[in-house]
Formats: C-alpha cells, structure tokens, sequence
C-alpha cells in the first residue's frame, strides 16, 4: 500500500518508515510538491493531524497519514501540550525552551515534575475513512538537561529506569548490556545534579540511543497500532 505521509521533517520520516518496516511504501507530502502548511490550530493533538491529513488529502487521491504530538508537563497545567513548537516562539532554541520548563517547576519536586509526550497518529483512506490512534510516554521533568540524542524537549525529560529497561528490552538490547547503560547514565545524572535522589536512577530520553527511545516513544506506539489498524481494513 502506498501511503503519503503529510511531513517535510526527515526526523518524521525516518523514525515512522522505520516503525512501518517496509510493510508499506511512505510518501512524504514534501516529494508531491506540497510544502504549504495548514493552520494547526486545533484544541487537541487529533485535530491538529486531521487538519494536516486533511489539507494533504485534498491535494492527493493517495490515502493519507498524519501525526501531532507535543509535551504536557502537569504541573505547567498540560502546557506547553498543542503549542510544544510553537512555545516561547517558533524559531526560539530548544536549550531556551527547555531551561523555561525547568525554571518553572522549580518549586515542584519529585514525580509531581510528572510530564508525558503524547502522539496521536491518523490515517485517512482513499475513500475518506478516518483512523486514529493515542501514544503516551510517561516521565518527569529534570532539574537540567542532559544527553545529546534525539530532538526538541528530549533533554529535558526524563523516564524511570524500570521504563528505561524496557524500552531497551523492545529494542532487543541483552538485559545485562540494558542494566549496565541505564545504571551508568543514572549515576552520571546523580553526579552532574540534573536529577536528585526523589528521581534516582531517571534518564533523559535524549540518552537513550535512537532505536532504544522508537521502541516505546509516543510516536512509536501510536503508529504501530495504527499501522494495525490499517492492516485489518
Ligand atoms: P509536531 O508533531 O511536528 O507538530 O511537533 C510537536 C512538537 O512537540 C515538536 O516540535 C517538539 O517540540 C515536541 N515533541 C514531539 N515529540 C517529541 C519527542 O519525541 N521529543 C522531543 N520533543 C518532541
């Protein structure tokens, strides 16, 4: 099945064909010649990718996908959530966006830094059908940043090292190679202060090797069960 996908990012592209396995040829929307971009200005992550997949699906007789995530951090009442790129400005660094999330919780400790990213993933059929799926990944909000993977509010959030073990599990990492690497990076955060004892042992998803944060990201998650939901129509 051929399928375009509504993105111009590459990051998007690698990370979902690879999620996809060559099951399914990906299109990006980018190498139809579609390069404008609708207004996300939806009240939720499944209206802001039916508003991109629709805009897509009206240029193109193919069946179309689209995603939306972002982060929500609790104790920011679920903000940055639908305006992750856009907060603090579109074109500001990602270090500056990071460092104000972490400035404002500076009177929130422990797991009450609880954060998610969230991805919902829709498909639209040749014939207008919609499908959609929700992907989360829980964690918290650090004291600092830490790792050099990944993209975005990656840094700044952190998953507990019970998660951390899984996820290398579903990446197919030896357990004892997973316990040495999350153990190790528990301790370097420990050190350099950017996690305290109340989240002992938490890692950046920023240090997680690539194939290691796509086996449980909300992105991960989200197309997966759309990619079978897809196959069962
Ligand atoms: P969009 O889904 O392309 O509209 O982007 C949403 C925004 O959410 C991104 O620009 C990032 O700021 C943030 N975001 C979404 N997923 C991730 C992730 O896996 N890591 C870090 N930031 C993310």
């Amino acid at each position: 099945m051929k399928v375009v996908l509504a993105t111009g990012n590459k990051n998007k592209l690698r990370e979902i064909r690879e999620i996809a396995g060559g099951k399914m040829e990906i299109i990006p929307s980018s190498e139809l010649g579609i390069t404008e971009e609708p207004e996300e200005n939806g009240g939720s992550f499944r209206e802001n990718a039916l508003i991109k997949a629709r805009f897509v699906k009206s240029k193109t007789d193919l069946p179309v996908m689209a995603d939306d995530s972002g982060l929500i951090v609790d104790a920011m009442g679920g903000l940055p959530g639908v305006e992750s790129a856009r907060f603090l400005g579109e074109d500001t660094p990602y270090s500056v966006k990071n460092a104000e999330v972490i400035k404002r919780l500076s009177d929130v400790n422990g797991i009450y830094r609880s954060a998610r990213f969230v991805c919902c993933a829709v498909f639209i059929g040749q014939d207008g059908s919609v499908l959609s799926r929700t992907g989360v990944i829980n964690g918290c909000i650090g004291y600092g940043v830490a790792g050099e993977n990944g993209f975005g509010y990656d840094p700044a959030f952190f998953i507990d090292p019970f998660d951390a073990m899984t996820a290398c599990r579903a990446a197919g990492m030896p357990d004892s190679e997973a316990v040495e690497m999350v153990s190790a990076l528990g301790r370097e955060n420990m050190a350099s202060g950017v996690i305290n004892e109340d989240l002992k042992g938490y890692i950046s998803t920023a240090q997680l090797p690539p194939d290691v944060k796509d086996a449980v990201s909300h992105r991960g998650r989200a197309f997966r069960f759309l990619f079978e939901d897809i196959r069962s129509i």
